[in-house]
């Protein structure tokens, strides 16, 4: 069991894949098409990531943001910004490819070049890995040990984080949930795949409130809320999210980066 710094009751990683478009080309490639599910898409680099990064700044907190390569690519100046407020960045694609069966090789050469794309904005190589769409490969686990990535935020098994022993490295699991993941309550499509059943933030809120309080009562836990710029940015979300973040931060909560938090689950386990 991890004991969190200062005695924190829990750990909380705010994390937003940062997908812009690429959400929606990922789910149905006849999205490309679709000009209104583009456009949706783009909400998250025109409008949701403004309204997240003043939240996370008018609460103090850092947040982790995993970006596609293509998405780095055509939204520098958002990407440069998230960076330059001190968040983190992490792998996520290129194009939010959710193709499964595809070769090492294939993978392969898509982290190198994304790794470089992200690197060229923040300097350095990422060290946090989730699969576009949940997705990962019976390879993904090793490849990223040998790549020097230090933690994977990709399994729902668990509440609390894990170390994965593989290619004689540690890699640090950082586990989220459908349950924390704002898509559950907050995406909407009327074109396939259909999608109708949206919920009030304050449900929201009440839905993840519950785990958190019951989290804090049990020690080492982690809460990995996994967001989406173009969801949660909407101008009420982000006012229950903000509200939501200021009452964890308020009941003993250790918001941190996931790098952050994967370097301390490593050095305990020493
Ligand atoms: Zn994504």
């Amino acid at each position: 069991m991890v004991i969190w710094p200062k005695n924190k009751k829990i750990a909380v990683v705010l994390t937003f894949d940062f997908d812009g478009e690429t959400y929606w080309i990922g789910k149905n490639e006849r999205s490309t098409k679709v000009f209104a599910n583009l456009s949706r898409g783009q909400y998250g680099p025109h409008e949701g990531i403004y309204r997240v990064l003043n939240m996370l700044d008018e609460l103090e907190v850092k947040g982790t943001f995993f970006v596609p390569g293509y998405i780095a690519e055509t939204y520098q100046d958002q990407v440069k910004m998230i960076h330059e407020k001190g968040h983190e960045i992490g792998y996520h694609g290129y194009m939010h490819e959710q193709k499964r069966g595809i070769s090492r090789e294939e993978e392969l050469a898509r982290m190198e070049k994304c790794e470089a794309i992200l690197a060229g904005i923040t300097g350095k190589k990422p060290v946090g890995h989730r699969g576009p769409g949940g997705i990962i490969h019976p390879f993904t686990m090793e490849m990223i040990a040998e790549r020097g990535y230090l933690y994977s935020s990709n399994m729902k098994d668990t509440n609390s984080p894990y170390i994965h022993e593989v290619a004689g490295k540690k890699i640090v699991e950082l586990p989220t949930d459908e349950y924390y993941d704002d898509a559950t309550y907050y995406w909407f499509s009327l074109t396939q795949p259909v999608h109708r059943d949206i919920v009030p933030p304050e449900t929201v809120n009440e839905c993840w409130g519950l785990d958190f309080e019951q989290l804090l009562d049990e020690p080492g836990s982690i809460m990995v809320l996994h967001m989406h710029p173009q969801l949660i940015g909407r101008a009420g979300r982000i006012r229950a999210l903000g509200e939501f973040v200021g009452y964890m931060k308020a009941h003993g909560a250790w918001i941190a980066t996931g790098e952050e938090v994967a370097n301390y689950v490593l050095a305990q386990s020493k």
